[in-house]
């Protein structure tokens, strides 16, 4: 069953990987097999990078191989992708029974240069390698701009930029773009800007073809569920949240995460847009990785309990 709002929880790689506890593989599992029960429709399983960097999200394999083991259908990719910075994590994801995988770069020099050792047009001339294999092998891959809106050292990002990024990844074949709001800098009228720009074309978008744009949004500064409205509003339907509002960022050490699924369906539910997802569940979920994590986490819903369990009539 198809619902009007696509949600990805990306709790187990976006969520975790800025967590300062490490959670064992079996408890990442039963985190991902929670949330599909709930109906969470797709996740983002982890992340295929060095674990010597990345230690939260060493066993991503493993991960995988136990939701096979489940009978989850891995190769499905309307349900399941992850995270990979390069070819190597291409290798490693597609082995491990992936479809669909997610590429990230910085639409900044300066949090490209930070997160990547690279600059942007390095970035993508490494994605067009592994775009023609992706497409040799019938692997679906999204891309992410991260700071698509403002960035830690360079400060605001015009639309006219991630606009022109946009375009040459939808060139290389992208079935995603996924708009970051890594440090949680943007404004309710920046997201409806760019989110207009890359869905209707409109003066500076003109001419772009149409891969699903998500809108993957940081709470670091309050203004997470207003900037998921306006980019709403202005015709997005396909978000990334992650279950607790779990997470953060390495360049703001008591920044909270992305926005919180529970949060963001209630919202939703308020507003007449259907997810498919049990709120009730998730909730339930989310009270279970609290206890998992030993502390409580940033959303709200759970803990105030939800006006809108069901769809209401928008
Ligand atoms: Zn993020």
């Amino acid at each position: 069953m198809q619902y009007p709002i696509l949600i990805t929880d990306v709790s187990p790689r976006d969520g975790l990987q800025n967590e300062p506890e490490i959670l064992p593989v079996a408890v990442r599992v039963a985190l991902i097999e929670r949330l599909l029960a709930a109906g969470v429709p797709r996740i983002e399983l982890g992340s295929f990078v060095n674990p010597k960097q990345v230690p939260q999200m060493a066993g991503s394999a493993e991960v995988a191989a136990e939701l096979q083991a489940h009978g989850h259908e891995l190769r499905d990719r309307r349900r399941f992708t992850a995270l990979i910075p390069n070819m190597k994590g291409y290798e490693l994801a597609t082995a491990a029974g992936l479809g669909h995988v997610r590429l990230v770069l910085a639409a900044s020099e300066g949090l490209n240069q930070a997160n990547f050792k690279r600059s942007v047009a390095d970035s993508l001339a490494d994605f067009a390698h592994i775009a023609a294999r992706a497409q040799a092998d019938g692997i679906g891959f999204g891309i992410a701009i991260g700071a698509a809106f403002g960035c830690p050292f360079d400060g605001y990002v015009a639309p006219e930029r991630v606009r022109d990024i946009a375009a040459h990844l939808i060139a290389l074949g992208a079935d995603e773009l996924i708009l970051a709001d890594t440090t949680g800098m943007a404004v309710p009228t920046q997201v409806a800007h760019l989110s207009r720009i890359l869905l209707d074309g409109g003066t500076i978008g003109a001419g772009l073809a149409q891969p699903i744009i998500t809108l993957h949004l940081h709470n670091t500064r309050n203004t997470g569920y207003a900037n998921a409205f306006a980019a709403w509003q202005a015709g997005i339907r396909s978000f990334d949240a992650s279950l607790g509002g779990i997470g953060g960022c390495p360049f703001a050490p008591r920044a909270v995460g992305n926005i919180a699924t529970e949060d963001t369906v209630h919202m939703l539910n308020g507003i007449g847009a259907a997810t498919g997802i049990d709120l009730a569940a998730l909730i339930a979920a989310a009270d279970w990785l609290s206890e998992q994590m030993h502390k409580s986490l940033p959303a709200l819903v759970g803990k105030a309990e939800p006006v809108f369990a069901q769809v209401t009539a928008p």
